[in-house]
């Protein structure tokens, strides 16, 4: 297995399969990557590079975007990446408005997971938050894939002070008896004037959730996120800055629309391409020889 400087193994990738978007999320950060909307990676090429991954000990894919599902070839794509040798998982990122369309073809094409991201249910504070969308969508698109079988479904709520950190007791009773987890994310710098008014520390929330919390679930690869349950709901922490136990268990490469690698979530200045050399004719051990590059890369952004 391939691990960096640091140890690390890479056993998952997180790709960026378009940097188009039908939201426009006040906070939005694009993985990190502000690439052009002109060049996207084909199926094939998608393929081929988690093939190269794959034999280099990558287990897991996580397709996000952009919004993932406004491409039109998005179940081709989930599934030539389910059959490739070694990929165990195949899992998404979306916002859920066109999920309930793509549901279960997703499912038949392999597809294992989805993450839905929501961060209210109150459709007046959607509707600002992602510039005009209707909440509605996204609940039946949570449901079309509980149906469809693509469980656990990962509720992605980004916590933001005096938006939602409020809604957060409501939204675990909301979703209480069903095969989802709530995912509690930390605000990260995307829009800079937006953090700074919006930032909220998860640390206070996590305090309160552990002392009313049943069972607890460590998993040491998931950067040793920590799992609670509480009446009957999942709830998890993702606290991405300035944590040094983030980085210390990230396994994750990041590859951008454009067909680059992302070493890390927040730099933009060590990215690889690895599009152009395979669009010009490289074989399989050229692009080898870049994804190890890019792995040689890696370290630890908060230590
Ligand atoms: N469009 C899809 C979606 O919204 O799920 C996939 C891409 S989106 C960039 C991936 C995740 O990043 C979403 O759950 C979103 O809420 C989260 N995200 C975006 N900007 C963020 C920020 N500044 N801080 C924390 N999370 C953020
Ligand atoms: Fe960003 Fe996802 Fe919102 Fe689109 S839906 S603006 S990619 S967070």
């Amino acid at each position: 297995m391939l691990k960096d400087r640091f140890g690390r193994p890479i056993t998952s990738l997180r790709i960026s399969i378009t940097q188009r978007c039908n939201f426009s999320c006040l906070y939005c950060h694009r993985e990190g990557s502000k690439g052009s909307e002109d060049r996207e990676m084909t199926p094939e090429e998608i393929e081929r590079v988690v093939r190269v991954g794959a034999r280099l000990g990558v287990r897991k894919v996580k397709l996000t975007g952009g919004e993932p599902l406004l491409r039109q070839d998005v179940c081709e794509v989930v599934r030539r990446l389910s059959g490739v040798e070694g990929v165990r998982e195949v899992s998404m990122t979306t916002n859920g408005y066109l999920l309930a369309d793509y549901a279960e073809e997703l499912a038949d094409a392999g597809l294992k997971r989805v993450n839905v991201s929501l961060d209210t249910t109150d459709p007046e504070k959607f509707r600002w938050l992602t510039g005009g969308m209707r909440v509605e969508r996204v609940l039946s698109g949570i449901e079309a894939a509980l149906e469809a079988g693509l469980k656990p479904v990962k509720i992605n709520m980004v916590v933001m002070r005096d938006v939602n950190h409020e809604e957060v007791l409501g939204m675990l009773r909301r979703f209480s008896g069903t095969d989802t987890v709530l995912q509690l994310i930390e605000l990260v710098p995307g829009n800079g004037e937006f953090f700074r008014r919006y930032f909220y520390d998860l640390d206070l929330l996590e305090g309160e959730i552990a002392r009313r919390a049943r069972v607890v679930r460590r998993r040491r690869f998931m950067h040793l996120r920590a799992q609670y349950q509480l009446n009957g709901s999942r709830v998890e922490f993702v606290k991405p800055m300035h944590n040094s136990q983030f980085c210390a268990h990230c396994t994750r490469l990041r590859i951008t629309a454009d067909g680059k690698f992302k070493p890390c979530l927040m730099r933009n200045d060590n990215l690889i391409d690895f599009l152009t050399p395979m669009r010009s004719g490289a074989g399989d051990e050229e692009l080898e020889r870049l994804f190890r590059l890019a792995v040689g890369e890696r370290e630890p952004f908060f230590r």
